[in-house]
């Protein structure tokens, strides 16, 4: 995997990452283990992602159906007194992605939102949206191209959806983000499902290669198709799901097509939150804690 400090960074950065690295290497700079972990949190059947960079800046991807839940899960893993997260991405307007996020803001401050549809009229998530106001949080919603700048050696990116060509369900048009630190690379999918990893296959073929998949809609039949699988082709495939759900996901048939693409499958309904720590930038420096 290539470094994606592509457009804006360039010669500047090299030099850095050299320094940088050399310090890692050196553990003349961090004494932390992992310099990034991007956790799995088990949240049932839902979505809460955190990154967490340098035990020191956090991105929290969705925050799954339960505030209590959150809070217990995100207690386990956040820095002691650290109670901000910089930044919250609410991929999609469904609850198993933003019910615990009504919580996550009466006890973590947040700089920032991001946020897929923010026109969406289900009161309960205009509640959420009321209550970003109230505290004067901004909110953005963003498209394909954007980035977010956290830290220099982290580079995210916002790969869909592209507002030009929104799909009808909410579920397809989920920001998908796409992580890459040093020569490690994750893609956090939401809920999308095969129409939207057509388009992505079409237009942002070439971002779509990953070491880490967060497998979308948990494990649904009708995501992660064989043509996405075949572009993504990760080595740790993700999935995050809720003990005996009654959608029955993950399913059978996503199961198999994993299987055969060669992926290691984990899952927060058997393994409690998948924890991956990446101690260098170095390739496959990411672990299963
Ligand atoms: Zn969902």
């Amino acid at each position: 995997m290539v470094l994606s400090f592509r457009k804006i960074f360039g010669i500047f950065v090299a030099g850095l990452f050299f320094i940088f690295l050399s310090q890692v290497v050196n553990g003349a700079t961090f004494n932390r283990a992992s310099l990034l972990e991007v956790v799995f949190l088990n949240v049932g059947q839902g979505d809460a992602i955190l990154i967490n960079y340098l035990n020191r800046y956090q991105v929290l991807i969705d925050g799954g159906p339960d505030g209590k839940v959150l809070m217990y899960e995100l207690g386990k893993v956040m820095p002691k007194d650290d109670k901000k997260i910089e930044i919250v991405i609410l991929t999609h307007p469904d609850w198993d992605h933003f019910g615990g996020l009504v919580d996550l803001l009466d006890y973590y401050s947040v700089e920032s939102f991001l946020a897929g549809n923010i026109e969406s009229d289900k009161e309960s998530f205009q509640k959420l949206i009321s209550k970003i106001q109230e505290k004067s949080i901004p909110i953005n919603s963003p498209e394909s191209g954007s980035r977010i700048d956290i830290g220099e050696y982290l580079d995210i990116e916002i790969i869909a959806p592209d507002k030009e060509f929104l799909f009808k369900e909410d579920n397809d048009n989920s920001i998908v983000t796409r992580l890459d630190f040093g020569e490690n690379s994750f893609l956090f999918t939401g809920d999308i499902g095969e129409k939207t990893e057509e388009s992505l296959v079409k237009n942002q073929g070439n971002l779509l290669d990953v070491d880490w998949l967060k497998v979308a809609h948990h494990g649904s039949k009708n995501a992660t198709s064989d043509i996405f699988l075949e572009k993504t082709t990760p080595d740790f495939a993700v999935i995050s799901v809720g003990k005996d759900n009654r959608y029955g996901h993950p399913a059978e048939e996503l199961l198999e097509r994993l299987g055969k693409s060669g992926s290691k499958i984990l899952r927060t309904d058997e393994s409690d939150s998948v924890i991956v720590e990446c101690g260098t930038l170095k390739e496959e420096s990411c672990k299963v804690k």
